[in-house]
């Protein structure tokens, strides 16, 4: 039976004041953010804007930050969240461009920022492919299940007080980047990653890894790849 909620969501447009609109929604056991978003926007009010595609936790692109803790919202059961309003924020560390929606440029330049873009080897094939169960597979096999919702991004709070800190996300790229024998990149790489803003500023309080929806580790990728840099400063790898 269809209970009603109550929703604290923020809103900001350009040349407004930001604030909190206080939405009441009917939902039932299965009811998720996403769903009373939508029927907010059908029912009260089709100015909130927010984002969302694939409504079955796969892209990601609904990711706002839900009593306080990043989540995506289609696979947020409004029941699971307990009893009291429930609040609804655009993620954290990336410009507002209205209401919940942000714009995830920072995500990307954070990519470019530490090339994390395979480099291909000259000799390389042109389809090298890499076997899923070869050990060197396996290794990444985790990481590389990012869907670049950048919940993690906006969890850290290195991200916040250190904007070229390259963040959880495109950390957990290189690595993967770092253990693919097709790459050439290396050396560019690590002249950013042994800087004073990329492996030596991330404290390893694990934010990120516990808001990823894909249960993936950028706090375990952030220590391999230190493992890694020890490794090359004594001269133990190339
Ligand atoms: S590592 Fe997890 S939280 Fe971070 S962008 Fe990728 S999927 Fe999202």
């Amino acid at each position: 039976m269809a209970s009603p909620v109550t929703l604290r969501v923020f809103r900001w447009r350009a040349g407004e004041a930001e604030g909190l609109a206080e939405y009441r929604v009917a939902v039932a056991a299965d009811t998720t953010v996403l769903d009373a978003l939508v029927e907010i926007q059908r029912a009260q009010d089709p100015t909130l804007a927010f984002r969302y595609a694939c409504r079955v936790g796969m892209c990601g692109s609904c990711a706002v930050v839900v009593n306080g803790r990043e989540r995506w919202a289609c696979r947020t059961r409004l029941a699971s969240l307990g009893p009291g309003p429930v609040s609804v924020r655009p993620l954290y560390h990336f410009p507002l461009l209205r209401d919940l929606v942000v714009d995830m440029t920072p995500f990307a330049a954070k990519l470019r920022s530490v090339d994390a873009a395979l480099v291909p080897r000259e000799e390389a094939e042109p389809y090298a492919r890499v076997s899923g169960l070869s050990h060197e597979r396996r290794e990444i096999d985790q990481a590389i299940e990012c869907i670049g919702c950048g919940m993690c991004v906006s969890a850290c709070t290195m991200v916040g007080h250190n904007e070229r800190f390259p963040g959880p996300a495109a950390l957990n790229r290189v690595l993967t980047l770092e253990l693919d024998h097709r790459d050439a990149g290396r050396a560019a790489r690590w002249r950013v990653l042994l800087g004073d803003d990329a492996l030596a500023r991330c404290h390893g309080q694990g934010n990120c890894t516990e808001v990823c929806p894909m249960g993936l580790s950028p706090a375990d990728s952030i220590r391999r790849l230190r493992r890694l840099a020890l490794s090359r400063l004594l001269g133990l790898s190339g």
